[in-house]
């Protein structure tokens, strides 16, 4: 192995090893610091479950209803051979149903049902916390997704339509071999009149970049309005069939979509029939609603577009599927077994150092006024923190009854039946801000800004992010970085809109909104166009700006909070960020996420950080001649 200075290249430095004797998992398209938590997380997930569902839970170590529920449901779903037997009836009853369907009326019974199960229909309604009025849950209009994962691979100026056309081949390829096993006649007639109405509505779609600006997607209509855009289906009856209060106002996310949804709609009856049941073919099969000789058969569009080599297992696959949908009931189980009172107490005390960093740091900022300083202060102050497990299960799951008499995938549309209409009697209710969006036992963090709120899951509250027996320079530059970078998503680009109450709200005075922006652009050229390593693709610093703002800042304040403590090292804080961005992933992988992902590449998170930080160059003595040194007028600091 070639031994790099860290001077020149601590990523390399500090990962090397790693990267050089780390192999991707053969199920997963990557591998890295979140991917080997994740797989620990699994591996005992998977193992307590399958011995529960064998013995009956101990009550002795967990006792909880809806966790007992779901264990039955989880022993129903590991019945592979009943699994298969029950084949793929629910798929061929409701794509047949699809292709008989004979005009705009039927059309319509037809979507009704398909958002009622929770399943793509040609246009979707949600309800989620009003982002003018963030206490109060609000209508929601969104547009469908196209079939391939991001607008730019249909570009033909776009680096990625090589990959794009390749994609489609590959899908067409899929789909036909999933109609057939299904079997539904006259397949090609069905795929190119999917993949003409797929192109029709690729100019009506957001791109990645467009669709990251939260505050562009508060498109207020009136229902009134809404149904105006087209005859052909009513919209404001669709409405009227899931939510029983009167519905004043829809919050569309994509304006682009209703006002082209006519022409849409318009002579098009046979081409959305095709394209309604290729897309829940798929749908279905790729998420185990058939049998799982055709769930692996969908996977294998997946495999191309992720360069993963192989499907995961039944039993891999059915663990995920059930872990996920069952969130809140796994991951309490998870964060109570497996989550202790010592780390929650320390983690909290982070959180609150950081939240004081945050407040001496606002309070010497030069760029802004007094004004905007106050009311960024206040922001802050109103901060919450969930860490570990939430303290209430999301009450839709008391809803869900198993029915042992039924087969698993009718026991899951009717969950999900339930989900939906739960989802809907909220609507026009207050916002219950103590749920949480993502299960405990999942290896990730989130910042809500409706709620002001950052979420940490006790699944990443783990080595190398956290541990008890690590240095604290270890935990201040995996954990806290990572906390840290939360708190600032308040402040990001989106944050700047947001006010303290998680309101759409101006709060910045003109000149200081002025100044922010000069910031952001000069992060997004620090990234724009820098090469991923082991792909084709490039940083795109638009996209990245956000997630780019909250790692610098959440590097500095992190730092800042550590340096108050006698036996923090700042060594052990820099290698501590560059080993959570430990990360390998095949070329298609780096590529997709070049292309999707509002974060960084992990590589230039690791690496271009640490450039741009100032205490770093000056603790390693950087010379200008040293790899890691950027010229300190060109590091960007925005917090
Ligand atoms: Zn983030």
């Amino acid at each position: 192995m070639k031994k790099v200075r860290l001077e020149d290249d601590f990523y390399q430095f500090q990962n090397g090893e790693w990267l050089e004797k780390t192999e991707i998992p053969s199920d997963k398209p990557l591998n890295g610091s979140f991917v080997q938590i994740l797989m620990d997380n699994e591996k005992k997930l998977m193992a307590d479950l399958k011995e529960f569902s064998i013995k009956g839970v101990d009550h002795k170590i967990y006792n909880n209803e809806l966790f007992d529920n779901f264990i039955k449901l989880y022993k129903k779903a590991t019945d592979k051979e009943q699994r298969d037997k029950d084949g793929n009836t629910v798929i061929k009853n409701l794509v047949n149903k699809v292709l008989s369907v004979k005009n705009y009326e039927e059309l319509q019974t037809i979507l009704v049902e398909l958002i009622g199960l929770g399943l793509p229909a040609l246009i979707s309604f949600g309800v989620q916390s009003d982002m003018k009025n963030a206490s109060i849950n609000a209508l929601y209009f969104g547009s469908p997704s196209l079939i391939l994962p991001e607008k730019g691979y249909y570009d033909k100026e776009n680096p990625a339509y090589a990959a794009g056309q390749n994609l489609l081949a590959k899908y067409r390829e899929t789909v036909t071999e999933l109609l057939n096993i299904v079997g539904l006649k006259d397949t090609s007639t069905i795929l190119s009149q999917t993949l003409e109405f797929d192109e029709l509505i690729v100019p009506l779609s957001k791109t990645s970049e467009e669709a990251s600006d939260y505050v562009n997607s508060y498109n207020p209509y009136t229902l009134e309005k809404l149904n105006s855009k087209t005859n052909f289906i009513s919209l404001s009856s669709i409405v009227k069939t899931f939510v029983s209060d009167k519905v004043e106002q829809v919050i569309v996310t994509n304006p682009k979509f209703v006002e082209g949804l006519d022409a849409l709609l318009n002579n098009h009856l046979e081409l959305i029939k095709s394209w309604l049941a290729v897309k829940l073919v798929y749908s279905l099969a790729v998420s185990g609603f058939g049998t799982d000789s055709l769930r692996l058969k969908a996977s294998e569009y997946g495999l191309l577009l992720t360069g993963q080599a192989e499907a995961q297992s039944f039993e891999k696959f059915t663990y995920n599927q059930l872990s996920n949908e069952f969130g809140d009931v796994v991951g309490t189980y998870f964060g109570k077994r497996y989550f202790g009172e010592k780390a929650k107490k320390e983690v909290e005390s982070m959180v609150q150092e950081f939240i004081q960093v945050y407040k001496e740091r606002l309070a010497k900022i030069t760029w802004l006024s007094k004004e905007t300083i106050e009311k960024a202060l206040i922001k802050l102050s109103k901060i919450t923190a969930m860490i570990g497990y939430p303290d209430r299960i999301n009450p839709v799951f008391n809803h869900f009854n198993f029915d042992e008499t039924k087969s698993f995938v009718d026991n899951m549309l009717a969950f999900s039946k339930v989900q939906v209409s739960h989802e809907f009697s909220l609507y026009g209710k207050k916002v219950d801000k103590d749920l949480w969006h993502m299960g405990a036992h999942v290896v990730n963090a989130y910042y809500q800004p409706m709620n002001n709120q950052i979420v940490f899951p006790a699944g990443i509250l783990q080595p190398p992010f956290y541990s008890y027996n690590q240095t604290k320079g270890a935990n201040y530059g995996g954990i806290g970085a990572v906390i840290a970078h939360e708190i600032t998503h308040a402040f990001d680009t989106n944050g700047a809109r947001i006010d303290e109450f998680g309101n759409i709200n101006n709060w910045w005075k003109e000149e200081d909104f002025k100044a922010f922006n000069e910031r952001s652009l000069a992060m997004i050229e620090l990234f724009d166009g820098l090469e991923v390593p082991g792909s084709d693709a490039k940083c795109n610093g638009k996209l990245t700006v956000t997630e780019n703002i909250a790692d610098a800042a959440g590097l500095s304040c992190a730092y800042e909070a550590g340096l108050k403590h006698k036996d923090f090292v700042p060594a052990d804080f820099f290698a501590g960020w560059a080993h959570i961005w430990r990360f390998k992933a095949n070329k298609s992988y780096l590529e997709l996420l070049a292309n999707v992902d509002v974060h960084s590449p992990a590589y230039l998170r690791g690496l271009v950080q640490l450039k741009n930080f100032k205490p770093f160059a000056d603790y390693y003595k950087l010379k200008e001649t040293d790899g890691m040194y950027i010229a300190p007028d060109k590091q960007v600091a925005v917090w």
